[in-house]
């Protein structure tokens, strides 16, 4: 049968079978965040459309032909969260983060949408990891940050992965270098697509991260904003890497990274992955100094990173490393055998749950070989029996599933029993 609903196309259900992985992986990126003082922010599933026009960049295909844009029922524009860190800019300063006088060390999970051409690894609902570092100039964060994710994805046995760093100058050194890429434009100005045209006059470094691939094949040998930078963006870019070499996380210096609006800054880095090709980018981050201001707040430096979880969880299933699922999901099954017995065994599994321990048992009315299949099936370390004899004692049959050995326990101590058993089984597999 044809299911007449299904998921909006681009989006997927993340089932039991597999959503202890998101758990796992998520609950690893918390830990590190944990570690590194990151703080978890959680802001709207949907802002002013205007925040991310600007924060975005106008004119940006994000922004041009990918948000989900819609106006409620009062009128004003909203939309879905199409970019993680323009929200958590927008909540700094709403709040004034900053006069707690601490860096704001910020990390979000959260949903970012955008309307794609579907394709391996990335959804129109995609979830992303990220974290903000906001109101530190220097180029230790910066080298923090990248440690970050460097010793998450060691955390979630990830190896192969490898960090592309470059620096794209500031207001102070850009303007030679857009004169550079005019230059160097210039003469190729017809080969370049419409939108690159306007972006020689108004900002040639977009033209650095258009995708139109007669253009990516026009800026072969362009030149590279490395080669261009003051005095201090030198000494930045030169600090983030003393302190990445200092704290042992390697990197390839890649001048081909570009962030085209005016709001970055200086450092610029991406991760990829060969899991994925070479191109394709795992995480992605950087400076954004003005962005801040942009938005309306002090003139604030930040830095952070996203990287999309859903292409994680394909590099880690790529590469052999998607990890198995925890064999047992419950430590006790409650077997009935008669009608009579139901009561009691939905009784005695609230109160074991009640004691700490995983208990479950069976809803539809099987008879008691099916219950004991289930049992197995399900990893149970002890099933516990409730049929006429041990209600008449007020008693319980202990079954261990790995012995088969069985033992009567009082209806009193049980719980007790089972702790105490699940304490020595810890014991002895340690
Ligand atoms: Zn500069
Ligand atoms: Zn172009």
């Amino acid at each position: 049968m044809t299911p007449k609903y299904k998921a909006p196309r681009g989006t997927q259900d993340v089932l039991p079978q597999v959503s202890w992985r998101w758990q796992r992986f998520e609950a690893a990126f918390r830990d590190i965040c944990r570690r590194y003082g990151y703080a978890e922010i959680r802001t709207p599933l949907f802002e002013d459309t205007e925040l991310f026009v600007r924060g975005v960049g106008e004119g940006t295909e994000v922004v041009t032909k990918q948000m989900y844009t819609f106006e409620d029922r009062g009128g004003r524009g909203l939309t879905l969260r199409a970019e993680g860190t323009a929200p958590v800019v927008r909540a700094a300063i709403e709040h004034n983060l900053a006069a707690q006088g601490r860096v704001q060390k910020l990390f979000y999970i959260a949903p970012i949408f955008r309307y794609e051409r579907p394709q391996a690894g990335r959804y129109r609902q995609h979830t992303q990891l990220g974290i903000e570092a906001i109101g530190a100039p220097g180029p230790d964060i910066d080298a923090e940050v990248i440690a970050l994710f460097h010793d998450f994805l060691k955390d979630i046995g990830l190896q192969g992965a490898m960090t592309h760093l470059s620096s794209i100058g500031c207001p102070v050194c850009r303007p030679a270098f857009s004169k550079a890429l005019r230059e160097f434009f210039n003469p190729k100005l017809d080969q370049l697509c419409d939108f690159c045209q306007a972006r020689y006059e108004t900002n040639p470094l977009r033209i650095l991260d258009c995708k139109v691939p007669a253009d990516v094949e026009a800026r072969q040998g362009a030149p590279s904003a490395l080669d261009h930078l003051c005095d201090e963006c030198r000494a930045h870019y030169d600090g983030v890497r003393t302190y990445l070499d200092a704290v042992g996380v390697p990197y390839e210096v890649d001048p081909t990274i570009v962030r085209g609006l005016d709001y970055y800054a200086r450092t610029a880095f991406e991760v990829v992955h060969p899991a994925l090709g070479a191109k394709d980018v795992i995480m992605g981050g950087g400076r954004y100094d003005g962005l801040a201001e942009m938005l309306g707040g002090e003139p604030t430096p930040g830095i952070g990173f996203g990287a999309g979880l859903e292409r994680l969880l394909l590099v880690l299933e790529n590469a052999g490393r998607a990890g198995s699922q925890p064999a047992s999901q419950v430590d006790i099954y409650i077997a009935a055998a008669s009608p009579e017995a139901r009561q009691p065994a939905l009784q005695l599994a609230i109160e074991l749950r009640r004691a700490g321990l995983t208990a479950d048992l069976d809803y539809r009315l099987r008879g008691l070989r099916a219950q004991m299949r289930e049992a197995a099936r399900l990893g149970a370390a002890f099933t516990l029996l409730l049929g006429e004899e041990e209600l008449r004692h007020n008693a319980v049959t202990v079954r261990n599933m790995e012995t088969g050995e069985q033992q009567t326990v009082a209806r009193t101590e049980i719980g007790q029993h089972l702790l105490s058993r699940g304490r020595e089984q810890g014991e002895t597999e340690r």
